[in-house]
């Protein structure tokens, strides 16, 4: 079975939550890995977006980090990104 046939026949997307027909999907996440950072834990996560949030989270992934950074300090101009526990 390929992974769009994965999909279930009852969707609505992740992030809008607005319920979709099979070709509004604009991507799928089946049986992908999960890390959830407030209760650090693991786990495993199916889903679903619509084809103009995905647009919006394609946009933002292919987007610099410094795009990013500015953006943040739009609107948080003290923003100081983190930095990684264990750098040298
Ligand atoms: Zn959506």
């Amino acid at each position: 079975m390929s992974t769009v046939e994965k999909v279930k026949d009852e969707n609505s997307c992740a992030i809008c939550g607005l319920a979709l027909h099979t070709h509004e999907i604009g991507a799928a996440i089946v049986d992908g890995d999960l890390i959830e950072f407030s209760i650090r834990s693991w786990g495993s996560v199916d889903l679903v977006v619509c084809s103009d949030c995905w647009k919006k989270v394609s946009r933002n992934i292919d987007q610099t980090y410094d795009k990013a950074l500015e953006r943040r300090r739009e609107i948080d101009p003290a923003f100081t990104p983190e930095k990684k526990m264990n750098q040298d």
